[in-house]
């Protein structure tokens, strides 16, 4: 890939494009710092064309051409074209390759998460006070526990991290080490810690359009594992304590834009409603790709009405008239078809799916695949700051890959 090319993947994935009302004209901001210019780009496929020095000077395509047609195929993805598909691929080749930002994100990772997380949790504000018992500042609680699990160590050896933190200011007091074991234990950090999940993926909105859901269970005993026992041995299943997380996430960077938890006995097709709802509200979606335990005509129709195509496969048994009374029964029918007669581009999309199987498997990997907390509503909220670590991380690796620089709570600053 040139480098205006890439240039223009970073300018398409962080700043917002305007387009002229005629729509054949895209306003791109200049990227240098302190210049006010926008520059008029036509992104005609014959005859490009950009008001800026560089396209002046050489009449050949400049990083703002570049970003406008990103822009455009972004746009258009759900078109029957395979643009997106290429793009993520060229994305994902080009930047695994890109390794002093790969290495500059690891090296400052550390710092950048207490950072990322501190300006997160400002945004949590205090709830009024219960009677009785004092109460250490909520936004404390939250860093103290996500930073716990983030650093993955026991109670006690995390304590010099916490004084790390709190010397620089992220928390306003110290807590002893086994204070931090009940803030798990916090119902009220729940709805918060899903709040924040949220906010933590809206950096990356320009970037995501693509979605994809799955679930997977996470053990209370560190020796067992959820494939094992869901493929092979199902006792063990019975035998543990299972928390069950739901997630929906972008395909390019892998952030989690919903999360929903349940016991380990609760069906996956039920929760993808809400998965997309809560995506809806922060992404313009293109496309949702689902395994097969997902299909339902309401959940099709879940993804129809947020104007994005599902690509969740029919079942072996699935029949195009089966459903013909049924409410949606058209709907059912058009995707049937698509399915079976559009394999080929139907595969391009779904194949995006394994995506979320990365997900879970960063997370694992990084922040460990069981639970340390007893109890119910500790393990949920553990489970929720292994997903909020998980997504500060990722934009970590987009600050140094895609030069997005994170703001949060934008509505409360504008
Ligand atoms: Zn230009």
């Amino acid at each position: 890939m040139e480098e205006r090319e890439l240039k223009g993947l970073q300018i398409a994935a962080k700043a917002k494009l305007q387009r002229s009302d005629d729509g054949y004209r895209w306003f791109v901001p200049s990227q240098t710092e302190g210049c006010n210019n926008t520059y008029i780009v036509k992104p005609d496929p014959a005859k490009p064309h950009c008001t800026c020095p560089d396209f002046t000077a050489r009449q050949l395509r400049c990083k703002h051409i570049y970003a406008a047609e990103i822009v455009v195929r972004r746009e258009y993805a759900d078109d029957g074209e395979t643009q997106t598909y290429t793009e993520t691929v060229t994305v994902k080749q080009t930047y695994r390759q890109e390794w002093s930002a790969y290495n500059a994100a690891q090296v400052n990772e550390k710092d950048e998460f207490q950072r990322l997380l501190h300006e997160l949790c400002k945004g949590v504000g205090e709830p009024s006070q219960p009677m009785g018992r004092p109460r250490l500042p909520l936004e404390d609680m939250i860093f103290a526990a996500t930073f716990k699990v983030y650093s993955t160590v026991s109670g006690r050896r995390f304590m010099s991290d916490l004084r790390d933190s709190h010397a620089k200011g992220h928390i306003s007091k110290l807590p002893c080490y086994n204070s931090i074991f009940n803030y798990f234990e916090d119902e009220m950090l729940t709805p918060h810690l899903k709040m924040l999940i949220e906010e933590s993926s809206l950096p990356l909105q320009t970037v995501e359009s693509a979605f994809a859901v799955d679930s997977s269970g996470f053990s209370t005993c560190r020796f067992v594992q959820w494939v094992q026992a869901k493929h092979h041995d199902p006792k063990l299943l019975e035998a543990r304590e299972w928390v069950k997380v739901h997630l929906m996430c972008g395909v390019k960077t892998n952030v989690v834009t919903a999360v929903e938890i349940t016991d380990r006995h609760s069906g996956d097709c039920p929760q993808f409603k809400g998965l997309v709802e809560t995506t809806g509200q922060n992404f313009t979606m293109a496309e949702v790709s689902a395994d097969k335990a997902y299909l339902s005509t309401d959940n099709l129709q879940t993804v129809v009405d947020h104007n994005a195509m599902p690509y969740i496969p029919f079942k072996s048994n699935s029949v195009a008239e089966r459903t013909q009374n049924r409410p949606n029964a058209a709907l059912w029918r058009r995707m049937f078809h698509f399915y079976s007669f559009n394999q080929e581009r139907f595969m391009q999309s779904y194949h995006k799916r394994s995506n979320v199987e990365t997900t879970f498997h960063m997370i694992k990997a990084k922040f460990g695949d069981s639970l340390r907390s007893r109890t119910k509503t500790a393990q949920i909220n553990e489970a929720l700051c292994k997903v909020l670590a998980h997504n500060i991380c990722c934009l970590i690796q987009s600050m140094f890959e895609l030069e997005i620089k994170p703001e949060f709570w934008a509505d409360e600053n504008a």
